[in-house]
Order: C-alpha cells, then structure tokens, then sequence
C-alpha cells in the first residue's frame, strides 16, 4: 500500500496541467485551460482544466476528476498505477507499507541488516587480501596501477582482490561467526555438487565453495554507500571461465535497479544538473579519478525502467557515452528510447573508433575529456538521423528511418519538447512538419491513447436537476454537500469555525442523513477527514479517491452551466465568503423544507387511510405542525436569499 505520505507529496506535486497537456492540446481561456475531450467525439472543446483546483471537467461527457482519475481513465490504470505513473513523472519515489506480519517485517529487517553486515564483511576481505598479500599486490594491484588507478581512487571505490582459492572467503568468514546459510543468501558462497541434496539447515563448510576466485573485485553499492553485491574481473585467462562473474540478485541486490557508482556520483550530478551515462565499471572510476564525478554505469546490462527512475530523482538530463563500436551504437540507441519515455532529455556521445571512455579519458585528460564530451555530443534526433540515414539514402531507407525517429520523438510525454523536435526533424529531412504531425499523431494514438479510446465507456450524462428543486430530497442533499465540499474551509461571516464544521454541526442536529450516494460519500468522506485531521478544505475533496470526481462536477455544476463557464469557474475562487454562506445556508434550509415535505407526503397517506375520527385529527394536528414549520423554513429561506 502506497503511503500517505507519499499520496500527499504526488497531489502537490503533480500540475493538472501538465498531466492533461500530455495527451491533449490545450488552450487558455480565462483562469482555466480548454481543449477537445478525450472520452467522447466532440467539435467544440467544453473539456476544462482548472490548474488552480486542480481538476478537470467535461461538460459534453460530465467525465471529471483530478490529475490522479485523468490517468486511470485515459490510460486504463489501477489507482495504484496512476499514482506511481505521476510520482515518476515528478520525480518522487514511492513509500509503500508492507501488508502482513508485523513480526515478520521485522525479521525480514533483520535479515536484510545481516545481509549487509556480511557483504561489507566480504568487501574488507576482498581489499586486505589486494594490499595485504602477495599475489594481491602483484596480480590484483598490479593490474589495478596499469589501468592508471591512484591508491586513493582504490579506496574510495573498495575495489579488492580474490585469492586464487576455493573456499578463503568461506573459511574466513564462518571461522568469524557468519553462517554458510548466509554466504549463500548473499550469493558470496555456491554449494559443491556433492552437496546439493542436503538440508539447507545442515550444510557446513565444508559443503561450500567461493563465487569469486582469482578475480579483481569491484564491490557494487547501494544508493547510501552500502556494498551490497560484486563483479569479479578474471586478469589470468582459464578454460571456461567468464570474464566477469557478477553475484546472483539477492535480497538486498537487484540488478536492474543499480547503477555503479551512484552513491558516489549522485551529489555532483545535482550540481552539474546532468549524469553522463557509460558502460563500464572502469569508465566510471577512471572519470572519476580525473575529476569528472556525475557518471554512473550500466555495467553491462540493458538500461532498465528501474534504473532510469533512479536516474530521474537526481536530474533529467542524460548524456549516454557509448563505445564508438558497433555494439555500442546499438546499445545508445536502444537505451535512447526508454530514457525518452522516462521523459529524460537525451544526449549521444559516440567515442572514435577503438575508444572507451575509460581509456579515451585517460589519453585526453579529465578536463579535455570533458570539453571533447561537451562538445560532440549531440542531440538524439541528429544522432539518430545521422546513424540512419547515411548520404544519398534511398527513398524506402528514408522513410523507414523516418518513421523510426518519429516513433522515438512519440515518447516524449511532454508535448513542447515533441514538438521542438518534430520541427528540428522537418527541417532535417527536409518534409513537410503537418506531415509528421499527422504521423506522430497516429503513432500516438496507436500506443496507449488507443488503449484509453477503446475503454471509453458510454457516455453518462450529468443528471439534470429536477424543475421544482423542492420535489427532489436527493437533489437537494447533493447541492447541500456540495456546497459543503466546495467552501468546506471558508470561514463563517459571523462568529467562528468553517462552513463546513457549521454545516455538519446543524445536520447533526438535525439528525438529517444522506440517502443520495453520492451526497452519502460527501458526508462521509468530509466527515472522516475532518476527525481525524482537525480541518478540511475542497482540496481534499478532490484529493480523495472516492470524491475527486464528485469534486470536479460540483464544480462544474455548482454555478449554472453558461456559455462563459471559465467565468464560472472563476467566480468560485473569488467568491466572498459571505456568499459561501449564503449558499450553505439556502441549502441547509432548503434540505430542511425537503425533508419536511416528505414527513407531509407520509402523513397525508395516513391521514387518507385514517380509521377513526381521532386519527384523523391527530394526523390533521401534526400536518398543520408540519406547515407551519414549513412556512417558517421558507420564511428563512426568503429572508437569506434576500440578505
Ligand atoms: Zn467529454
């Protein structure tokens, strides 16, 4: 379950505009926005935005709500999906309580610190046994001071060295109080063939064997700094034995959510407000050593959705420097795509042939490199024409490229951004702008825009109020709690408190309950959140799940719908609170007299059905009762109305 704190900083965050501009154009009008509606055909706009509420509302479809029920509705998410999808647009990582045992969180906490304990209790290993020893200093180190790494940089980074042994992490770790049940959960152990079968409970240490073995070791960190897994390099080459042995995911590592060097790199990329992007573990150490901190590297895999929204609470802009080979170009490009989708703003280095950035920075010097990187790379769309569509291309490899590229500028979720590009692009190829427009529009349309349009249920119009308010109880628990909700914190004209603390105040007293649904939800809603947290404004109304919708059409209807209805909208906001209350009080009375009425139609099919001349003047006492309160209540209600 996602936490409210977190729910509470994505509502702040999150700018209805900004939401709803990704999938429609918009235009202003007034204090609000204007565009073509989403959920049903229409001609004319009458879809609003207010970014001051905000909400949206469509006056054609009465489809409304906040920025959160936009998303579930066009992209057909879940509640739960729609918040994660605008935290990432924002920038705002999701805290989600666990559901379950209390005991057993606990444990899992416990588990997890151990985890840790021993994988740091590994990487101290690792870096003694690379300064310490012989065949350290002369294979591990060796290799580490021909790659033009300095003592310091060794440190920083923890890099280490593995023994040429089977078990030496093993032995030295159990002989230290750490379990074979837990090298094997930290994926620092593997169990021997000869073993396999026994009990996970009974194994001993001798039932074990190091994952990492004559290798130089690179201890791979956590956000905060913590070691939590390894990649091995092999120095001396062996049959059948990779280049690099990697840990298994574990509970603490999960590789698609890493990016090496990250803990190191993550203040400087604020500074910079930029991250370079590599590949390898060398590239980022070696950078860093030349002064150059904001780089983090994929270390061999394929970018993942993960690893960009970690990218994307430190910066949005990325320059991704490949290796200038084949295998890297394919690799930028593929990688391109997701980072745009992130809606991340994307720049290309290629090296020249036979570089890395490792060793192209060490010939260059840092503050070169960084000028040369600085220099040449290049917007994706260039780099991207560029890669495709070499001189004098064909017609057919024109258009396919074509289409490529606009599938690429088709996920920006920003519209300016896409449409700068679609121009840059114009002007590249030399075709006409509508043209892509159109393109970029249908390739749109056919991701998740299609996916919303097929979902699109039939259209439920907004129930019209009935002719004579009084006949209609319902209709008038509605306008009462939606006077309610829309100036729930306006405080009253005359004495303390809110108008919405009043108006629960007199129902009570009434004993007056909703029997509208979604004059219920109002109430309850309201109610619960003014217990518990002491105040409540329209905001939370529109914050809340069950009344967000509700919130966005009492909007809508609470003044009349006219053609200058961004007027409308705007005279909410600068309502005087004297005409809050007045509206508050119009209601609650008309509530009242409503409520009256129907105590009148009961008691006239009593008093048809009287079987006594004494019944018969009771109920006839109790309708002149009724009358007179009714006559009292609308003598208020004309008093108010005329104030
Ligand atoms: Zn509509």
């Amino acid at each position: 379950v996602i936490t409210q704190d977190t729910i509470d900083r994505i509502f702040h965050a999150a700018q209805i505009e900004e939401v709803v501009g990704d999938y429609l154009q918009l235009k202003k009008r007034g204090a609000n926005l204007l565009g073509l509606c989403p959920f049903h055909n229409e001609k004319t706009p009458s879809f609003t935005v207010s970014p001051t509420k905000g909400i949206y509302y469509c006056f054609g479809c009465g489809r409304g709500g906040n920025a959160v029920n936009f998303l579930m509705e066009h992209e057909s998410l879940s509640y739960p999906e729609a918040l994660k999808q605008l935290a990432s647009k924002y920038n705002i990582e999701v805290e989600e309580t666990r559901v379950g045992n209390p005991d057993e969180h606990k444990q899992k906490v416990e588990q997890r610190e151990s985890a840790l304990a021993t994988l740091a209790f590994a990487q101290r290993f690792f870096e003694d046994q690379l300064k310490e020893t012989e065949d350290g200093k002369q294979i591990g180190l060796a290799y580490f001071k021909e790659r033009g790494l300095l003592e310091k940089t060794i440190d920083t980074f923890g890099l280490g060295f593995a023994p040429d042994e089977w078990r030496a992490l093993t032995d030295h770790a159990t002989t230290s109080g750490i379990t074979p049940d837990m090298l094997l959960r930290t994926g620092l152990a593997k169990v021997k063939n000869n073993a396999a079968e026994k009990d996970p409970e009974e194994l001993t240490t001798d039932d074990l064997y190091d994952v990492f073995r004559d290798r130089v070791i690179f201890p791979i960190h956590n956000l905060s700094g913590k070691v939590i897994a390894f990649a091995g390099r092999e120095l001396r080459k062996k049959e059948n034995s990779p280049k690099y042995v990697n840990s298994p995911e574990t509970e603490v590592y999960h590789k698609s959510r890493v990016l090496y060097g990250i803990h190191l790199a993550k203040r400087s990329i604020k500074n910079e407000g930029e991250v370079w992007l590599t590949e390898g573990y060398l590239d980022v150490i070696t950078l860093n050593q030349s002064g150059i901190e904001h780089v983090v590297a994929t270390s061999g895999t394929a970018l993942t959705p993960d690893q960009i929204r970690l990218i994307k609470r430190f910066t949005d802009q990325v320059t991704v420097i490949y290796d200038g080979d084949a295998a890297g170009q394919k690799a930028a490009m593929r990688g391109t795509d997701l980072l745009l989708e992130g809606g991340l703003q994307v720049k290309i280095l290629t090296l020249p042939e036979g570089e890395d950035p490792d060793s192209y920075c060490q010939k260059l010097g840092g503050q070169a490199f960084k000028e040369y990187v600085e220099t040449h790379r290049m917007d994706f769309i260039f780099f991207k024409i560029q890669a495709l569509i070499p001189e004098n291309a064909d017609p057919i490899k024109k258009a396919s490229a074509t289409r490529s590229i606009l599938e690429s500028i088709a996920k920006i979720p920003d519209a300016i951004t896409r449409n700068f590009f679609l121009k840059e692009t114009a002007v590249r190829l030399d075709t006409e702008e509508d043209l892509l427009f159109r393109e970029i529009g249908k390739i749109r349309k056919g991701g998740a825009y299609k996916a919303a349009q097929k979902a699109n249920l039939p259209v439920t119009p907004p129930t019209d109020e009935p002719k004579d308010p009084l006949e209609s109880l319902h209709a008038r628990e509605r306008a009462t709690m939606e006077t309610l909700m829309v100036y729930a914190d306006y405080p009253l004209p005359e004495g303390e408190g809110t108008l919405s603390a009043f108006l629960y105040h007199e129902l009570e007293v009434d004993g007056i309950s909703m029997e509208d649904p979604d004059a219920k939800t109002i109430f309850d809603v309201g109610l619960e959140i003014l217990e518990e947290q002491g105040h409540l404004s329209f905001s939370d109304f529109v914050q809340h799940d069950k009344t967000s919708h509700l919130a966005a059409r009492s909007l809508a209807r609470q003044y009349p719908i006219s053609e200058s209805w961004e007027k409308d909208f705007e005279i909410v906001v600068k309502t005087p609170e004297k005409n809050a209350f007045k509206a508050a009080m119009e209601n609650l009375l008309y509530l009242r007299v409503a409520f009256i009425d129907r105590y009148i139609d009961k008691n006239m099919q009593d008093l048809k059905s009287a079987e006594s001349e004494e019944e018969l003047a009771d109920f006839q006492r109790i309708h002149l009762k009724l009358h007179e309160k009714r006559t009292e209540l609308m003598n208020q209600i004309g008093a108010v109305i005329l104030k």
